[in-house]
């Protein structure tokens, strides 16, 4: 043990080849970094309007009870997404945010010889899950920033055990549409299991200006059965601090997670709160028209500063930082105690996502982005 050591060399072969998540910079560490005290973190897509209230009453009725274990079946929440799925509670598998839901499917159905397939610009979550396992992935090139289905349904082969769709995605907030992600899943071979990642469906559904409405691929599932669903607590329902999400699948599929689940990977707390989230349909609807009138303004924005942006169907924007790096803008964003997020890791050089915030949080990013883009001018 006296020899220098490297513990990568012990480390599975899939695990040395990980790059962590990079979660968007906490407000508490710009403040203590930068001496900002009045920071807005417009970084991890977090609903500013914050939590229903009777779902933090619930929380803390919960939390006061936390000495003992939490429903490890989540009996109470998996009921009450029964009911407002219309779906058998046995199609529902809770996980700790729904990125424990994306890891569970991949240490499920993924082995070193099989392939998860995904798009360009995805969600950086469905390639760490894959790698954690040394499983084969299969990048296939966006187009205009969003998924090519066509381009993805000719790279499935024999190998493909997994394809993840996020509709929208994040961080570009592509959007496919019904009749096509359809068509796509239904062509796809027996072998593979499609997951599609609605972490922003509600949003989405509002923002959607297609002709027909936006897709819903939980109301699939009993005609699709390969077809996994997966939503989150995390964003609408302003729960990202618990973590709480759930897939929607055939019930084989459930039990074939559930096998990989740990018995208590959603508390008591979370399972609580995400109950009472789901009953308080006004704040959702509150959320949804804040997100709307948020995204408006943004959108106004960033046109008038000649920033080019990718048209978003989630409650964030991409953006093209103009001729300064991203790196720069990010910087000098955080400097005026405004926190994005860097999406170079995502293939995006040059953007940065911005999350849609409060009118206030909303109109310090504008301000702040003038002022970057002005002194930029004098430089
Ligand atoms: C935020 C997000 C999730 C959900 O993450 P949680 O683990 O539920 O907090 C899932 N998919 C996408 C595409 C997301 O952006």
């Amino acid at each position: 043990m006296s020899e220098p050591f490297d513990f990568a060399d012990l480390a599975a072969p899939g695990v040395r080849a990980l790059q962590p998540y990079q979660p968007g910079k906490p407000l508490e560490e710009l403040e203590r970094e930068y001496g900002i005290t009045d920071a807005v973190k417009l970084a991890s897509n977090e609903n500013p309007l914050g939590p229903s209230p009777r779902a933090v009453e619930a929380a803390l009725r919960a939390a006061a009870g936390c000495a003992r274990y939490p429903d490890g079946n989540g009996f109470a929440l998996r009921r009450a997404l029964a009911d407002h799925h219309g779906l058998a509670p046995e199609r529902i598998t809770l996980g700790n945010g729904s990125n424990d839901v994306l890891e569970l499917i991949a240490r499920a159905f993924l082995t070193q010889e099989k392939e998860a397939l995904f798009s360009e610009h995805a969600f950086a979550v469905y390639p760490l899950v894959t790698r954690a396992i040394g499983a084969r992935e299969r990048v296939v090139p966006a187009r205009d920033f969003g998924h090519d289905l066509e381009a993805m349904a000719a790279a499935v082969g024999a190998r493909t055990r997994v394809v993840f769709v996020a509709n929208p995605n994040n961080p570009t907030g592509t959007a496919v549409d019904g009749a096509s992600l359809r068509r796509f899943l239904e062509a796809l071979p027996e072998h593979v299991i499609a997951v599609v990642d609605e972490a922003y469906l509600e949003y989405a559904s509002d923002l959607w200006q297609g002709e027909d409405d936006f897709p819903d691929a939980s109301q699939w599932l009993d005609e699709l059965p390969n077809l996994v669903v997966t939503r989150t607590f995390s964003k609408l329902h302003a729960l990202a601090g618990l973590r709480v999400g759930y897939a929607l699948s055939h019930p084989q599929v459930a039990d074939l997670l559930g096998r990989v689940r740990q018995p208590f990977n959603t508390n008591s707390v979370a399972q609580a709160a995400a109950i009472e989230a789901l009953r308080d349909q006004a704040h959702q609807q509150r959320s949804i028209e804040a997100n709307r009138a948020g995204m408006r303004q943004l959108e106004a924005a960033l046109d008038r500063l000649g920033l080019a942006r990718i048209p978003s169907h989630g409650n964030f924007i991409a953006f093209h930082c103009g001729e300064a790096s991203s790196a720069a803008s990010y910087e000098a964003l955080l400097r005026q105690g405004v926190i994005v997020r860097p999406v170079d890791g995502y293939g995006l050089p040059g953007y940065l996502r911005v999350t849609v915030g409060s009118e206030v949080e909303n109109s310090r990013f504008i301000s702040a982005m003038k002022s970057v883009i002005e002194k930029r001018g004098e430089s």
